[in-house]
């Protein structure tokens, strides 16, 4: 009789996704996925730092 005492994979700490809760992928941890990854960093950067983007908010006030 032979055990297979392999270790089947790495056990990864439970962590949920902050944004949805679903099980975190290790490529985009602490995230589920690249969306959340993604919609993470989108509020992250608004919030915290202005993305210098070619879209400038239109003032219209200035047109008239
Ligand atoms: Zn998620």
């Amino acid at each position: 009789m032979e055990d297979a005492d392999e270790t089947p994979a790495v056990r990864l700490p439970k962590a949920a996704c902050p944004l949805c809760g679903r099980p975190v992928d290790p490529r985009y941890r602490p995230f589920c996925s690249r969306t959340c990854a993604d919609r993470d960093l989108g509020h992250w950067l608004s919030g915290r730092y202005r993305i210098p983007t070619d879209e400038t908010p239109a003032s219209e006030s200035d047109e008239f």
